[in-house]
């Protein structure tokens, strides 16, 4: 295996944070191994987000047309396929997002590929290519070797890595034409369409207090509020909070939800599901407050306290409003 792929991902005249994810750990694995990593960009007219990959990787495979623009499945597999078939890399990452949750099993299928899917770590380790995944909503972590084979598609979960930026490569660039796939073209691509902002934009609070599914009760939640209030915070919540309708859908934290990155995350009764997890973990402190001392959340957050959370409310409400 010389050269590892990373499959670059953007939206709306944006790169993806996955990308710089999966380019820190391309460029971990291809320093232990001394492999090349070459970024594939497919787009339209985005020299400014080419630019930006400069610095991450050896090389930028570039693939300019007008149907790669957004993505759009079926330009992205065509182009995709070809690319492997011609470049044979050992290792393609795409991200485990909606984009590659789509595209990936399809390519694999495509070219007769291994897939991994949702991997949270990748290496190289004496019995060849592993990968860990987490299983059961994340309280059990697995390993797997994977059966070795010339080509190898891994999706790599968000926010598994933090993304370095790493700006001390210098890129060269390469232009491919795109192939053409017009008999292809299954699906069309008709708009984009961003949900609507109601309520209030979680995404933009300093500080988040977010109750889950431990709060027990919908009358309780007028007392996180308060408390929400007092110290100044927004409040939000995990998915079973507003599946249940305590709470309305915009303020849901997570994959499913919003991704979030404040300057304190207080999390009252929640367990830390990785899908809860990865919409949080950008979060600079995270307060987890759970009368389970074995809960996900506490091998994460900064800071845990084991505890029923009415009760630990007014002590949390004294600390932050005198400053002890
Ligand atoms: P639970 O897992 O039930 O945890 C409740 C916690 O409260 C427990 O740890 C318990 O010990 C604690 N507790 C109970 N009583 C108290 C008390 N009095 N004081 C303190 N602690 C107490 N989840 C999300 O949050 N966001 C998403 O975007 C999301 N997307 C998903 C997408 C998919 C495709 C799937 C399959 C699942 C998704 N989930 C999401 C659900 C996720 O897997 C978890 O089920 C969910 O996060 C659990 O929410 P919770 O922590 O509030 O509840």
């Amino acid at each position: 295996m010389e050269e590892i792929l990373v499959l670059a991902e953007h939206r709306q005249g944006e790169l993806r944070e996955i990308t710089f994810e999966m380019l820190t750990l391309a460029n971990r694995i291809a320093r232990e191994k001394g492999l090349g990593v070459t970024t594939v960009f497919l787009g339209h007219e985005a020299p400014h987000l080419v630019e930006a990959l400069k610095g991450a990787c050896d090389r930028i495979l570039q693939v300019e047309d007008e149907t790669l623009a957004r993505y759009d499945a079926d330009p992205y597999l065509g182009t995709l396929d070809a690319i492997i078939q011609q470049r044979k890399p050992g290792l393609i990452l795409i991200g485990h997002t909606a984009i590659g949750m789509d595209l990936a099993p399809a390519l694999a299928t495509r070219l007769s590929i291994p897939l991994a899917t949702d991997c949270v770590d990748v290496h190289f380790g004496e019995e060849g290519l592993e990968v860990l995944r987490q299983i059961y909503g994340g309280k059990i972590h697995s390993r797997l070797t994977l059966k070795p084979s010339d080509q190898t598609l891994i999706s790599v979960r968000p926010g598994s890595f933090e993304a370095e930026r790493e700006q001390s490569k210098s890129a060269e660039k390469e232009s491919m034409a795109a192939p053409e796939i017009s008999g292809l073209m299954r699906r069309r691509f008709l708009e984009y369409l961003e949900a609507a902002l109601e309520d209030v934009d979680i995404t933009a609070a300093d500080i988040l207090v977010s109750v889950g599914r431990g709060i027990g009760k919908p009358e309780n939640i007028p007392v996180v509020q308060e408390f929400a209030d007092a110290i100044g915070a927004t409040l939000s919540c995990s998915r079973p909070v507003a599946d249940e309708g305590w709470l309305p859908k915009s303020r849901q934290v997570g994959t499913s939800g919003k991704t979030v990155r404040p300057k304190i995350y207080i999390a009252l009764g929640i367990s830390g599901a990785y899908q809860h997890q990865a919409g949080m973990k950008g979060a600079e402190t995270i307060i987890a407050v759970n009368t389970d001392s074995s809960a996900p959340i506490f091998s994460f957050a900064h800071y845990g306290i084991i505890a029923d959370l009415m009760q630990v409310l007014p002590v949390l409400r004294e600390k932050f409003t005198s400053g002890s």
